[in-house]
């Protein structure tokens, strides 16, 4: 093989996050994870890769994940393993696997990156993160009014509630389903001239499909329908009527859209999705909904479960969008030293303030450099000291400490007096 100097990439759809973006990406986390916790829902970690089966067998033969979209490979064992498109399989696996589910109720999230083999373009990846939150043992309604109250914290805690609207339908149980199956292929068939390929496909495997397409040719054909929730029973249409009344209780705004069907087939009774007009044609940042038959599909017994997952790289397009957020600094403390006393001291120094100063954030300049570079660094870090030593200082056994947001005096001080001052300043953090 040819030897080519031409450095490696990284694979198209799939992005680091670099540091200048991560303190963002931690801002968000830490917010969500915040909102999880005033919820009493606890984290479940799952591993990345799982039996391609799993997949098959939860998320669908026939649906764009499982048809298109799945990293498949056989490992050196010949077994099929597949790079997870989304984390509700792995989750009730695990679950199932551990006997988490007898007679008891879970409130579950995790957290981490998904892969479907998509169309790159702005909030589609190849690689995404993902929170997904999964509920077990809950018949609802309440704990579907609980998601979304949950969700609606989550907004507003970002500072994006005022970008997101909330969109909301019901899909019935598997029997009002198969009736609305029926009707909707014998709707669709007496247009057959007017569907397109992919319709025309998904009228033998997946009638429902349809509804969710994208193509706009179709949407008048799509509106003219009939409707699902003329084939259901009062289970139901109790269900959703208690959900909607919670929710309107509790003054959350809702539209009812009656072709929401998710893209995946496990989905029963409610579905919802939070929805923004701020990120073009990729506007979908959280989905979710009921999905009490996939327990049994998986092997266990019959029980229910209601989850949602939120795509993380869409929130934060939107979260850049913002004027005013309140990102933590990465540096608070820059240490300058110069000079060789300087240098051995400010290491010791340094080690007792992060002993002393819990959660500080201090960075110590290394390397040789005058007090003028030196300061030129501090700034750029966007630290709110910087803590001076010259051999000077040391030799008196001071230090010297210069505020670089305030404008204030830089002064001469004992360490202790130093590290007092920096102790009162995190404080207030
Ligand atoms: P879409 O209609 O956008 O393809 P989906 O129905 O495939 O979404 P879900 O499987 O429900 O999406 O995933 C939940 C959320 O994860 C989505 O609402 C979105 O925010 C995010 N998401 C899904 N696929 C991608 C992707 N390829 N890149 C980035 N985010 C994604
Ligand atoms: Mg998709």
């Amino acid at each position: 093989m040819a030897k080519s100097n031409q450095s490696v990439q990284a694979i198209r759809g799939m992005h680091d996050i670099l540091p200048e973006q991560s303190s963002r990406w931690q801002y968000a986390e830490k917010a969500i994870k915040g909102v999880l916790a005033n919820y009493g829902y606890l984290e479940i970690r799952l591993p990345i890769v799982e039996k391609t089966e799993l997949f098959k067998r939860s998320i669908g033969e026939v649906t764009d994940i499982v048809e298109k979209e799945m990293y498949t490979f056989d490992d050196r064992n010949d077994d099929s393993l597949t790079l997870r498109p989304e984390g509700t399989a792995g989750c009730l696996r695990a679950c199932l696997e551990h006997g988490l589910l007898h007679n008891q109720i879970h409130r579950l999230w995790y957290y981490g990156p998904m892969f479907r083999h998509e169309r790159p373009q702005k909030g589609r990846y190849r690689q995404f993160y993902q929170f997904g939150v999964e509920t077990y043992g809950l018949a609802g309604p309440d704990i579907d009014a609980e998601l979304i109250f949950l969700t609606d914290r989550m907004w507003k805690r970002l500072g994006i509630r005022h970008k997101v609207r909330l969109e909301l339908n019901t899909l019935g149980t598997t029997e009002e389903r198969l009736v609305y199956r029926e009707k909707l292929v014998e709707y669709f068939k007496q247009h057959i001239e007017l569907l397109d390929e992919d319709s025309r496909r998904r009228l033998e495997t997946n009638p429902l499909r349809i509804l969710d397409s994208k193509n706009r040719d179709l949407k008048q054909l799509i509106q003219n329908a009939p409707e699902l929730m003329e084939c259901m029973g009062t289970d139901s249409l109790s269900h959703f009527e208690m959900l909607t009344q919670t929710l309107d209780d509790l003054g959350i705004e809702y539209k009812l859209n009656s072709r929401l069907v998710r893209g995946l087939d496990y989905y029963g009774k409610t579905v919802f999705e939070w929805i923004t007009d701020d990120l073009g044609s990729q506007g979908t940042i959280c989905a979710g909904g009921r999905y009490d038959g996939l327990v049994e599909q998986l092997g266990g017994k019959a029980n229910h479960a209601i989850g949602f997952a939120m795509g993380m790289e869409r929130l934060l397009l939107l979260i850049e969008q913002l004027e005013n957020v309140a990102i933590e600094q990465a540096v608070d403390v820059y240490m300058i030293r110069v000079g060789m006393e300087a240098e051995k001291e400010g290491m010791r120094l340094a080690e007792k303030i992060r002993d002393e100063i819990c959660g500080i954030k201090l960075l110590v300049n290394c390397g040789n450099g005058s007090f003028k570079s030196q300061f030129k660094k501090a700034d750029k870090s966007g630290a709110e000291y910087a803590l001076i030593l010259g051999d000077d200082e040391v030799s008196r056994g001071e230090v010297s400490l210069k505020p670089l947001r305030s404008g204030k005096e830089q002064k001469n001080m004992t360490q202790n007096e130093a590290i007092q001052l920096l102790t009162e300043s995190q404080n207030r953090k």
